[in-house]
């Protein structure tokens, strides 16, 4: 599969933030059916210019790192999503990530006003890496962890963001994993609907009253 930046936005990547779309790289269709992004170079490729983190993997990346910290992100989303507090190895693991070389450069806009950037000095995978992270540690501040979700469709496990107003959306989508899950418990009740009348039909012709329930004495 080829993917561009409009089908790379179509799939619900691109969003808010850039440790996501890796976490969600591998992607499950809601049957349980995976789709695993990492092995299509053109999504790599989307993925990391989208968030301007250059047009391929740095010096020193490989798709097993990639792996790697996608593995990381998959725990940390757990953790953070179940209401726990991450382990301070954890943090420690984010905080030594984020530590790579970065220089002040004064630059001008269009309208010619000046601006002040830090910039990598080396535009490699630790820096790529570190730029993931930072938009981890982006989300644990100011209380926007608690707006981390998993989809509870299991065959589904979409990581998001939940931008609702009171944080109260349960699934990655309502037209998919919410929509599957009303049509399974209308026909669960349509089950047990038919079930109980199958039971009443067998038990009144079994029933000496000639339709009327056994009263206990
Ligand atoms: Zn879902």
């Amino acid at each position: 599969m080829s993917f561009n930046r409009d089908k790379f936005i179509a799939e619900g990547f691109g969003q808010r933030y850039a440790w996501l779309d890796l976490l969600n790289s591998e992607q499950r269709d809601g049957f349980g059916r995976v789709t695993e992004h990492l092995q299509d170079s053109s999504w790599i490729q989307v993925f990391l210019s989208h968030w301007n983190l250059g047009a391929r993997l740095g010096g020193g990346g490989s798709i097993e790192g990639l792996k790697r910290l996608r593995a990381f992100f998959c725990r940390t989303a757990e953790i953070v999503a179940s209401g726990k507090s991450l382990p301070k190895t954890d943090l420690h693991w984010i905080n030594k990530g984020l530590h790579v070389p970065l220089h002040r450069r004064v630059w001008t806009r269009k309208d010619r006003s000046y601006c002040v950037e830090l910039v990598p000095v080396h535009r490699d995978w630790g820096w790529q890496r570190a730029e993931l992270l930072r938009s981890l540690a982006e989300l644990l501040v100011d209380d926007r962890h608690s707006r981390l979700k998993i989809c509870p469709n299991l065959g589904c496990r979409w990581v998001f963001f939940d931008r609702s107003h009171g944080n109260t959306r349960k699934w990655c989508s309502d037209l998919t994993c919410g929509n599957r899950d009303k049509v399974r418990r209308l026909r669960a009740r349509q089950r047990q609907q038919k079930d109980s009348s199958i039971k009443g039909k067998s038990f009144s012709r079994r029933s000496p009253l000639n339709g009327h329930p056994k009263v206990r004495d």
